[in-house]
């Protein structure tokens, strides 16, 4: 494992969403930090942030202008993970590295006080988990994003929270404080139910029934919660009956959303996937190789893969109202039930969630 000294750092960061240069200053950046006891096997380096509310460029296609995230690396170590790159721009790997060399931004509390005190700050809405879990492991210990919960409630700014982690509910108390001064709204990743796959390919995440009950009591607390069923793998959970289990499973539990989200595999990250893959099951990790030419399936491909959650939903909430869905970027706004209809069974925009 690549464990960096300060001047091996290219503090180059180039967030997939969006990101900046020169998030902090180097004389600034480290003290590593060895995990000891539930943190054995993680080594933290802390650096102090100069900014902390990264905004998108206009340009971009991900559903949200400013984001926050506390953490570089994820102890989740999904092995599809789309920002096991980020760390390559920190001259760390984006295999073991990516999952055991976690970057703490260890000012992000203060940080986010002083910019949503900042006469230029819009109180535009936040999304977390665009690049890491804010409920990772390392949020047992350094609590950023319970903090930044606080000082977002504080001042009433409205944000999302997409995760895998059951860590999210020690803080239900201060999402629903939250949830009374400004919308919230917080999204699971969970995308299947089938623990083979799940520990294949999330080794260090909840059991995905876990995140199913918390998905219950986030919504039972008053905190809109929906699921991405994200990323659907083909050939691993994308069978009909997987895809019918969750997603009935999800809505059984109030999910205000269900959104499908097929595998999208970016270079790096592709290669990455598919030699994990290729180690467990040799024959799937070169079908998926022929069938990913690029990043993404062809759309017809796609809309195929999706079609079982979109018909589960269809079959479980008929008579659904408009589900009052909450866009990162532009609030709460009415979504009419999925339809039956050709033009519903279209893919969804793939975004770049970190969960
Ligand atoms: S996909 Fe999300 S939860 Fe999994 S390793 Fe990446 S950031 Fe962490």
């Amino acid at each position: 494992m690549t464990v960096p000294g300060s001047k091996d750092f290219r503090w180059r960061l180039a967030d997939d969403d969006g990101g900046q240069a020169a998030l902090f200053a180097e004389e600034e950046l480290i003290h590593r930090h060895v995990g000891i006891g539930a943190y054995r096997g993680l080594e933290f380096l802390h650096v102090r942030a100069k900014q902390i509310i990264s905004t998108v460029p206009e340009a971009s296609r991900v559903p949200f202008r400013h984001t926050i995230n506390a953490y570089r690396g994820c102890s989740h170590a999904c092995t599809y993970c789309f920002a096991r790159p980020t760390h390559e721009y920190l001259g760390l790997g984006i295999g073991e590295d990516f999952e055991r060399t976690l970057v703490v931004k260890i000012n992000a509390v203060e940080r986010v006080r002083a910019e949503l005190r900042s006469a230029r700050w819009n109180g535009d809405v936040i999304a977390m988990g665009t690049n890491t879990d804010p409920y990772q492991r390392a949020e047992g210990k350094y609590h950023l994003t319970r903090g930044i919960i606080d000082a977002l409630a504080e001042v009433g700014n409205p944000f999302s929270i997409l995760t895998k982690s059951t860590l999210i509910l020690r803080d239900l108390d201060r999402l629903v404080a939250a949830a009374g001064r400004a919308e919230v709204r917080c999204n699971f990743s969970i995308g299947t139910l089938d623990a083979r796959v799940w520990k294949a390919t999330e080794p260090g995440t909840p059991h995905p029934r876990q995140r199913v009950e918390a998905v219950r009591r986030l919504n039972e607390s008053g905190i809109p919660t929906g699921v991405l069923i994200a990323p659907i793998i083909p050939g691993l959970s994308d069978s009909a009956e997987q895809l019918e289990e969750v997603t009935a499973a999800c809505l059984e539990a109030g999910a205000v959303s269900v959104t499908p989200v097929t595998l999208h595999l970016r270079p790096g990250v592709k290669e990455h996937f598919l030699a994990d893959l290729r180690g467990k099951d040799p024959t799937l990790a070169a079908a998926l190789t022929r069938r990913y030419r690029g990043a993404y399936l062809p759309k017809a491909e796609q809309a195929e893969i999706v079609a079982p959650v979109q018909r589960t939903v269809v079959r479980l909430r008929p008579q659904a109202p408009p589900t009052r869905q909450w866009h990162p970027a532009l609030g709460p706004r009415d979504i009419p039930a999925p339809s039956p209809q050709p033009s519903a069974t279209a893919p969804p925009e793939q975004l770049s969630f970190g969960s």
